[in-house]
C-alpha cells in the first residue's frame, strides 16, 4: 500500500520534472553533530542554485529512517531522479551511505550526496566537494577536498560535506573553489564549538548565497526530526527561481509575535501592534529557525485553510501566547481572535477553546480555523506509531504516514501552472 504510493508519487514527479530544462542543485551541504541521534537538531541537509526551477533542488527525506538523498549533476533531469530512486530503494534495504550514493556513477552526469545521524554521509558522481571531519577526542577540524570517486563521513563521526560549483552566467561565477573552501573551513569551526547540524546548515548556506551567488532556494531538512521546508524558499511558479537566501525573509516582533513577510514588511520599522522594536530576519535564518526544533518551540500545525501566511502568523502568536500563558487553550484562542481584530491573521474565522488542540507533553498545538458544527471539539490528531520519538521531536503534525516526502509541494498554484503548458 505504502509502497503503491510512492510509485504513484514518483510517476508524478517524473513527468513533472521532464516538462523542465534540465538545471540542477550547485550546492549541496549535509551536516552531522550528533551522530548517536539523540540531538533532536543533529544532523541536517540543503540545496541551493543560481538556476530557477529549484524543485529540482529535489531531494527526498525518510522520516521514517532518517536519511536524506540531495542530488544534482550535469545529467538530465529524469537520469538524476533515476539515480535518486535507486539510492532510496538501497538505503530502504540497509545499504550504507558509501553503497547508495555510488549509483551515481552509474548515471551519465549525476550526482548523489546521501546521509543520516547514524549511517554517515557520502557523496559520488559529478561533483566538487569537501569531506569536513572534527576530532571529538581533540576537536581537530579536518577539511579534505575531493572531486571523484566515493567521499565518505564514515557513521559515528561528527562532520560533513559540501559540493559547491557555480553557474554559468552567475555575476559571482569564478568564486565557487574560494567559497567552498571557507565555507568548510566555518562549518568545521562550528561543529567544534558545539553548534547543532541545524543551525551549521543555515549559516553556511547564508555564506555560500552571500559570497558565490549560488542562492536560490531551495530549500532544507532537518533529518533527526524529520522537518522539511517544504515550499518557503522554492519559486513560486514554473522558470523562475526561488527565494534568495542571503535576502531579507520576514520582520518579527520577538515582544508579541507578531510577523510579516517581504515586500509587506517594508512598511514596517516598529511592531504595529506593541510598538516593541522589530527583528529583520534574513532567508537563511528563517530556513535555521524553521529546521530547528528548541527547548521552547511549539510545534504549530493549522487546519481548515491553506491561505497564504496564515501558518506562518499563527505559528508565531501561538508561540508568543504559550511563552506568556502556557499551554492553555482559552489563553492560544483569546492571542489568535486578537490577532484576526488587528488584521494580523485575514481569510479565517475567530476561534474558541474547543478549535484549540494542546499537547503539552509534546510540546504541540493544534488550530482548527474551520469553526466545527454543533458543540463537536476539535477532531483527534492522526498520531503516527512511536509516540517516543513523537516526544523528542515535539512535532506531530510532520509525521503523517507517508515514508518519504519531497522538497517540492505540489501546491495547486504551482499544480495549475504546470498544467497549463
Ligand atoms: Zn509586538
Amino acid at each position: 500500500m505504502k509502497l503503491k504510493r510512492f510509485h504513484i508519487l514518483i510517476a508524478f514527479l517524473v513527468i513533472f520534472l521532464m516538462t523542465m530544462s534540465s538545471v540542477a542543485a550547485t550546492c549541496n551541504i549535509i551536516v552531522i553533530t550528533d551522530p548517536s541521534g539523540n540531538d533532536p537538531n543533529g544532523a541536517a541537509a540543503g540545496s541551493m542554485s543560481f538556476a530557477e526551477n529549484m524543485f529540482q533542488s529535489t531531494f527526498l527525506m525518510s522520516k521514517n529512517n532518517h536519511f536524506a538523498v540531495l542530488s544534482g549533476g550535469t545529467g538530465s533531469s529524469d537520469t538524476r531522479l533515476e539515480s535518486v530512486v535507486e539510492a532510496v530503494a538501497s538505503l530502504e534495504n540497509n545499504a550504507s551511505a558509501a553503497s547508495a550514493a555510488s549509483i551515481a556513477s552509474q548515471y551519465k552526469g549525476a550526482r548523489l550526496v546521501v546521509g543520516g545521524p547514524s549511517i554517515g554521509a557520502a557523496i559520488a558522481g559529478d561533483y566538487h566537494a569537501y569531506v569536513i571531519t572534527v576530532d571529538d577526542a581533540s576537536n581537530d577540524i579536518k577539511v579534505t577536498p575531493y572531486t571523484s570517486g566515493v567521499a565518505t563521513l564514515q557513521p559515528g563521526q561528527k562532520g560533513a560535506i559540501i559540493h559547491l560549483r557555480n553557474t554559468a552566467g552567475n555575476p559571482l561565477y569564478g568564486t565557487a573553489d574560494t567559497v567552498r573552501k571557507e565555507t568548510a573551513m566555518n562549518i568545521g569551526k562550528m561543529i567544534r564549538d558545539g553548534y547543532s547540524a541545524t543551525t551549521i546548515l543555515s549559516e553556511a548556506m547564508g555564506e555560500v548565497a552571500r559570497d558565490s551567488g549560488e542562492k536560490y532556494g531551495g530549500g532544507g531538512v532537518n533529518l533527526v526530526s524529520g522537518i522539511s521546508t517544504s515550499d518557503m524558499f522554492t519559486p513560486q511558479e514554473m522558470n523562475q527561481t526561488g527565494y534568495p537566501m542571503d535576502d531579507e525573509y520576514s520582520k518579527v516582533c520577538d515582544e508579541c509575535g507578531w510577523a510579516i513577510g517581504y515586500p509587506m514588511a517594508e512598511g514596517y520599522d516598529v511592531c504595529p501592534v506593541c510598538s516593541s522594536p522589530i527583528r529583520i530576519v534574513h532567508a537563511y535564518e528563517a530556513l535555521g529557525s524553521a529546521l530547528t526544533i528548541s527547548s521552547n518551540a511549539v510545534s504549530v500545525s493549522v487546519y481548515g485553510t491553506d491561505k497564504p501566511g496564515v501558518y506562518s502568523t499563527t505559528q508565531e502568536i501561538v508561540e508568543a501566547s504559550v511563552a506568556k500563558y502556557g499551554y492553555d487553550a482559552s489563553a492560544i484562542a483569546g492571542s489568535i481572535n486578537r490577532a484576526i481584530n488587528n488584521g494580523l491573521l485575514m481569510g479565517v474565522d475567530h476561534v474558541e477553546p474547543k478549535d484549540i488542540n494542546v499537547k503539552q507533553g509534546s510540546k504541540a498545538v493544534g488550530v482548527y480555523f474551520t469553526s466545527l458544527p454543533g458543540d463537536r471539539s476539535s477532531p483527534a490528531w492522526e498520531l503516527p506509531i512511536d509516540g517516543n520519538i513523537l516526544n523528542i521531536l515535539g512535532s506531530i503534525q510532520t509525521a503523517v504516514g507517508i515514508i518519504l516526502i519531497l522538497l517540492v509541494v505540489f501546491r495547486s498554484r504551482l499544480l495549475k501552472s504546470f498544467q497549463n503548458r
